[in-house]
């Protein structure tokens, strides 16, 4: 049955569906990287993926946004190098700004995406269209915040509609920042791999609410 506001058990449950979809999607995302950097980010990201699960599954939770920031300390202090601070800076930020929810409904939704975006900008110094996992973030936050007062089936799925197609936007762009930035035009033709796990994971949270 779809959801419309999740408790922060089912914001856990959501976010735990998220690791096991990274996990599996490890494969793919060697490859991306593989395609314009050097391979590590599926594997760094299953290791994070196997810290969160093991952070989460052993804490209970009263705020949804501790979720998050369990989420993205448990990457950081897991993954190590450029993903690990990046992804873990997106969900300790974006959580750190609901953490006061009881309740995750679009309105957090938005929030934690684009507090989470914002740090990621300020922290990594990428902006959109330098081809990295902003490009995903950025256009699924505005999404996110365009879609407050619809219900959270409906700002989930479009948010995540825009995620993809950031990802989708991805391929065209010549890398600036981040992992392909030495490429230049060579950059052109594949998505950046951290916007392909940024659609993953905004996938896999609109396939939990919607289901
Ligand atoms: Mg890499």
């Amino acid at each position: 049955m779809a959801k419309e506001q999740l408790t922060p058990a089912e914001t856990k449950t959501m976010m735990l569906k998220v690791a096991d979809a990274i996990i599996e999607a490890e494969p793919i995302l060697t490859d991306a990287d593989r395609a314009l950097g050097d391979g590590d980010h599926g594997v760094g990201m299953e290791r994070g993926m196997n810290a969160v699960k093991e952070k989460l599954e052993a804490s209970e939770y009263e705020s949804v946004g501790k979720v998050f920031m369990d989420f993205g300390m448990a990457m950081m202090s897991s993954m190590g190098g450029a993903s690990g601070a990046v992804f873990g800076t997106l969900f300790r930020a974006g959580g750190r700004s609901i953490k006061d929810s009881s309740t995750f409904g679009p309105q957090e939704l938005a929030n934690l995406i684009t507090s989470g975006t914002e740090s990621v900008m300020d922290r990594g110094g990428a902006k959109p269209g330098d081809k990295t996992m902003v490009d995903a973030l950025d256009p699924a936050g505005t999404a996110a915040n365009s879609a407050t007062g619809q219900s959270l089936v409906d700002a989930m799925t479009a948010t995540a509609a825009a995620g993809v197609a950031g990802r989708d936007a991805s391929e065209a762009m010549i890398a600036t920042m981040g992992r392909a930035k030495t490429l230049g035009e060579k950059s052109i033709g594949h998505p950046d791999a951290g916007a392909v796990s940024v659609a993953i994971m905004l996938n896999t949270m609109k396939d939990f609410i919607t289901s």
